[in-house]
């Protein structure tokens, strides 16, 4: 693609996205004036609004940084921009990434664009439901407990968590360090987009201690390798009758259509699964209580108003939605000398059993599969006022975070994902399973 094709692609993108009523972006941005050469040239992303972007405004759908425009690009998004891309956007999102639905961001929920009236899933939702709209070829989201996979099911797009430490979380706003990092996301049919975002964006940060010993990946030499005939998945059959019959109705077909293709399926229980939503919950909220201390009304909010530090600290907690105030409250419980015992060191061990069990099971396979979420996308409006309803339907995504293995979503159904999951540095193989998929013309919408 030529520079100026690239140009005039962007601006007719910038257009319908001006004109979409799909509330999938709080930033819009400028026309780009170069579009530089490189694997990703011309693909024009989305970027959740809790990544910097330099010189852009970053919300993280939050009334409390309405203003703030950030001073530095995150690793992931100088490497985007280096790759080809060009930045349509900041997507919206729930409040500091915090939910399943997007109903969470103070600007509104992003809307999904296959299933009207219901929710787009959460929190990476603008990205998502940007890229199902046709508006961004693909997006970077970032993924803590599910935010990329839930969307991305929801809006039948694909989607990758990838293994915690391969890629930058330099210029990612946290929710919960431990367990989160950027997450690549592309429209269906688009493999090789996703392979290279992942080419690029992966490898060691001398800005994220965490990315110290992590390689770069290969995913974009690496497309084809799926042999079916040599692959064997494990399928978490507990994890399936936790399910809604649509999805794993549509599960088991996406199953079958491997099987008759020669990979060999065997099914086991999980007996881990149980522990794995509470465990995800206290160690989220004690990570992220910490992480908001910074939110104190000296550094952001309405500074400079003349206020007392403890008036700005109020100040700057009324500018928070429920949800993240909750959550502040509920961490700072978890990790007081009172919940300590009781809470936060049952769910780090509660955490080590989940990772111990899937680890060995992918000892005696190369994918675990699942469904991405355990029923098709709820109604706008139907668990807002209801959290711990919301929480449930995180169940089958945060195994993956609480272990820190890559984990990716493929449309199986309007608003159903099927979940592979991979061990550690196993990225490439679940981008050459969605590419086996495509390539073996997997029909997700059925005729
Ligand atoms: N839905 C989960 C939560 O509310 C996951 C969020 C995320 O991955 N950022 O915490």
């Amino acid at each position: 693609m030529s520079s100026s094709h690239a140009r005039r692609l962007f601006s007719s993108r910038l257009r319908n996205a001006r004109m979409s009523q799909g509330n999938t972006f709080i930033t819009l941005s400028d026309e780009p004036a170069e579009v530089p050469e490189g694997p990703l040239h011309g693909v024009v992303l989305g970027i959740k609004d809790n990544f910097a972007v330099e010189g852009m405004r970053m919300t993280c759908a939050s009334r409390i940084l309405d203003s703030y425009t950030a001073p530095f690009d995150a690793t992931a998004v100088s490497r985007l921009k280096s790759a080809g891309c060009m930045i349509l956007g900041k997507n919206n999102m729930d409040e500091f990434a915090c939910g399943s639905s997007g109903e969470n961001s103070a600007y509104g929920p992003a809307l999904n664009p296959l299933l009207p009236g219901r929710v787009a899933g959460g929190s990476s939702s603008g990205s998502a439901a940007s890229v199902a709209e046709g508006l961004a070829d693909a997006a970077m989201g970032s993924d803590t407990g599910g935010s990329v996979r839930c969307p991305s099911a929801y809006c039948s797009v694909i989607g990758l968590k990838p293994t915690y430490g391969r890629v930058s979380r330099y210029g990612l706003v946290d929710l919960s360090m431990s367990l989160e990092g950027p997450a690549p996301m592309a429209a269906w049919g688009a493999e090789l987009t996703l392979a290279r975002m992942m080419d690029a964006v992966s490898g060691p940060d001398a800005r994220d201690q965490t990315t110290a010993f992590s390689t770069r990946t290969d995913a974009e030499r690496r497309i084809d390798s799926f042999e079916p005939r040599a692959t064997k998945v494990i399928l978490v059959q507990n994890a399936v009758e936790q399910c809604s019959a649509e999805v794993a109705g549509a599960f088991e077909r996406a199953i079958s259509f491997l099987a008759e293709r020669g990979v060999s399926i065997e099914r086991r229980r999980m007996s881990s699964l149980r522990l794995a939503l509470p465990a995800y919950y206290l160690l989220m909220y004690s990570e992220f209580a910490s992480a908001m201390q910074r939110f104190d009304g000296l550094k952001y909010g309405r500074r400079g108003a003349g206020f007392t530090p403890a008036e700005a600290m109020a100040d700057a907690r009324s500018l928070l939605g429920p949800e993240v105030r909750r959550r502040i409250l509920l961490g700072t419980y978890v990790t007081s000398r009172e919940g300590w015992s009781t809470w936060y060191e049952r769910a780090l061990s509660a955490r080590e059993q989940v990772s111990a069990e899937l680890t060995s099971m992918l000892q005696e396979c190369d994918y675990i599969a699942m469904p991405t979420m355990p029923a098709a996308p709820f109604a706008l409006g139907e668990r807002a006022s209801d959290p711990v309803s919301m929480y449930a339907a995180d169940i089958l995504t945060v195994p993956a975070n609480l272990s820190g293995i890559p984990a990716g979503t493929l449309p199986v159904g309007t608003g159903t994902g099927l979940q592979l999951l991979a061990g550690r540095n196993g990225d490439e193989s679940i981008i050459a399973a969605m590419h086996f998929f495509n390539r073996e013309g997997w029909k997700w919408r059925r005729e």
